[in-house]
C-alpha cells in the first residue's frame, strides 16, 4: 500500500472517522477526565521507527482507541473544570475539516482571495458582536485578524508598539541602533506569562517588563503605581512603549481599570494593548459589556474564540486601531512575493499582520460557528456557562466550611476550604484522583485556591451538582484526617 489515497478510500475512511469522533463525543463522559498514564505510556506503545511499507489505515481506529485515547485529558468532558476551557463544537470541527481538505495557504490575498476576504468579514462580524469601537474596523483606520493564540497577539502588539514609539527606528536599527534606547513594557503582576515572553522575544528581556502591583482584594492593576512607575522610567531616560491591560486575568478573572489606565497611556503616548483572551467572549452579551468601559483608549484588543466561543483551538481574534503601525512593524517584502494585487493597495495581505508568513484558513471554522449558532445561540452558550458557574458559587457560599476567594464575574469560581494550604492541596488531589472531574488551582495572597471553570458545551447542572457533592465528601474526609 504505497499509492495516494483514492477519493473512494478517502470517503470510506473519512466517514468512519467522522462516526468515530461522534461516538467519542457521545461516550466522552464514560472516560476518566484526566489521563492516568505515566510518562512514556504512549510512546512506549508506538513503533521505534516509521513503517517502511505503508500499511494503509487498517488498524488505525484500534490504535486511536487503544493508544491515543487513554493518553488524553478530555478537554470536552462535561466535568473538565481546569484552566480555562478550550471548547469546540460540531460546526467548528467541520470548518476545520473543510479547511484541511482545501489545503489552502493564505499568506497573501492573491494566494486565495476567499481566505483573506472571509477572514475580514468574520472578524468584522465578531467586532459587531462585541460592539468594538469604530476605529478597530477595516473601513476605518484599523482592522482585525485571526492569530493562532493570544500569546501571538500580545507579541505583535509589542512589536507594533516598539515600532511606533521609536518612529520606525526599532524596525530599522533594532534595539542596539543609534540612540540605543531602553524600552519598557508594563503589565500587572497578574498578567499572563505571554507578556513577559513577548518582552523577551522582542529583545527587551524580562528586565524590560515592569510588573505593576494589584489591589489586595480586586487583584486589578493599581493605576497610580503604574503612573508612578512610568514617571520613574521616563526620568531615568527610558522609553515606555506598551501597557498591557488584562480583562479577566488567567488566575482569577480580575479586571484591570481600563479607563484610568487608558488615560495614563494617552497622556504619555504609550500603546495600550487589551488582553481579554478569556473574558472577551462574554462581551457578546450586552449585560457583560461593562468590561469594555475605557476601550476607546486601546490601540489593540484581543480575545480568544477558542476559549469560550465554541471555536476549536486555534483561533485568537486581534484588532488594531491603526493598522499601518502594525504593518510597518511586520512587513518585509521579498521579490518572490510581489504581485499586482498587493501593489494596488486595495487588498489586505494578512502575512503582514502576524509572525509567520504562511497561514491556515482559520476563518472557515469561525464562519461555520457563527452561521450555525447565530448571535443568539452564542449568547445562550455564554449565559448557560456563566449560569452554571453561578450555581456552583451559590453552593460554595452555602457551606460555611468553604469560602470564595474572589468575587466571581464570569464562568470561573475561585474557592477554598477555610483551612491551611496543605488541606486544600489534599482536597484538590482527592477530587482529581478518581477521574470523575478535573479542577486546577492558583495561589491568591499565598493561599492555595481551587479554580472551577465551566466551559464544555456538554456541562449541565447535574455535573456541577455532582462535583460539588464530591468536594463536600472529600472536605469531610480531609478535615477529619
Ligand atoms: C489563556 C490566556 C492567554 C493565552 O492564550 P493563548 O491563546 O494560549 O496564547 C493570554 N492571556 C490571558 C488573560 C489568558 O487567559
Amino acid at each position: 500500500m504505497t499509492g495516494h489515497m483514492t477519493s473512494a478510500e478517502f470517503r470510506k475512511i473519512g466517514h468512519e472517522l467522522v462516526d468515530w469522533v461522534a461516538d467519542y463525543w457521545d461516550t466522552i463522559e464514560e472516560r476518566p477526565v484526566l489521563s492516568a498514564i505515566e510518562p512514556g505510556g504512549v510512546s512506549g506503545l508506538l513503533p521505534k521507527s516509521p513503517p517502511e511499507k505503508g500499511d494503509g489505515l487498517g488498524s488505525l481506529v484500534a490504535d486511536l482507541d487503544g493508544i491515543i485515547l487513554p493518553g488524553l485529558t478530555h478537554w470536552q468532558h462535561p466535568s473538565f473544570f481546569g484552566y480555562f476551557p478550550a471548547n469546540t463544537s460540531g460546526p467548528s470541527v467541520l470548518g476545520d475539516l473543510v479547511s484541511a481538505g482545501l489545503g489552502v495557504q493564505g499568506m497573501l490575498w492573491t494566494t486565495s482571495p476567499a481566505c483573506t476576504e472571509l477572514e475580514t468579514v468574520t472578524i468584522e462580524w465578531l467586532a459587531q458582536l462585541l460592539d468594538l469601537p469604530e476605529r478597530f474596523r477595516a473601513n476605518s483606520t484599523g482592522g482585525g485578524v485571526i492569530e493562532d493564540s493570544a500569546s501571538s497577539s500580545t507579541l505583535i502588539a509589542t512589536l507594533a508598539a516598539l515600532n511606533r514609539v521609536s518612529g520606525g527606528a526599532w524596525c530599522r536599527d533594532g534595539l542596539g541602533g543609534p540612540g540605543g534606547l531602553d524600552y519598557v513594557v508594563y503589565a500587572s503582576t497578574q498578567a499572563h506569562s505571554s507578556v513577559e515572553k513577548a518582552a523577551r522575544i522582542a529583545g527587551l528581556g524580562s528586565r524590560g517588563l515592569r510588573s505593576i502591583p494589584v489591589g489586595a482584594v480586586d487583584l486589578a492593576m493599581d493605576a497610580e503605581r503604574l503612573s508612578a512607575r512610568i514617571a520613574e522610567d521616563k526620568a531615568a531616560g527610558r522609553v515606555p512603549a506598551l501597557v498591557v491591560a488584562t480583562l479577566g486575568t488567567t488566575s482569577t478573572t480580575a479586571f484591570d481599570p481600563l479607563p484610568e489606565i487608558g488615560r495614563i497611556c494617552e497622556e504619555n503616548g504609550i500603546w495600550l494593548h487589551v488582553d481579554a483572551a478569556y473574558a472577551g467572549a462574554a462581551a457578546i452579551c450586552p449585560e457583560f459589556r461593562w468590561m469594555h468601559e475605557g476601550i476607546e483608549y486601546a490601540d489593540s484588543y484581543c480575545f480568544n474564540p477558542h476559549k469560550l466561543l465554541l471555536t476549536g483551538f486555534d483561533c485568537s481574534a486581534f484588532w488594531v486601531a491603526d493598522r499601518s503601525s502594525l504593518i510597518q512593524a511586520l512587513s518585509v517584502l521579498p521579490e518572490y512575493l510581489r504581485n499586482a494585487a498587493s501593489e494596488s493597495g486595495s487588498i489586505i495581505d494578512y502575512r503582514d499582520w502576524q509572525i509567520p508568513l504562511g497561514r491556515r484558513f482559520r476563518a472557515l471554522k469561525l464562519w461555520f460557528v457563527l452561521r450555525w449558532y447565530g448571535a443568539e445561540g452564542l449568547r445562550k452558550h455564554i449565559r448557560t456557562t456563566i449560569g452554571l458557574a453561578e450555581q456552583f458559587e451559590n453552593l460554595v457560599l452555602a457551606d460555611t466550611r468553604f469560602e470564595c476567594v474572589t468575587t466571581r464575574t464570569l464562568g470561573l469560581v475561585c474557592f477554598r476550604l477555610r483551612a491551611d494550604n496543605e488541606l486544600n492541596e489534599e482536597l484538590l488531589h482527592r477530587v482529581n484522583s478518581d477521574g470523575m472531574a478535573f479542577l486546577t488551582h492558583t495561589v491568591v495572597a499565598e493561599r492555595l485556591t481551587l479554580r472551577l471553570a465551566i466551559g464544555s458545551p456538554f456541562t449541565e447542572s447535574s455535573h456541577v451538582s455532582a462535583v460539588w457533592c464530591r468536594l463536600q465528601k472529600f472536605a469531610t474526609e480531609v478535615l477529619s484526617s
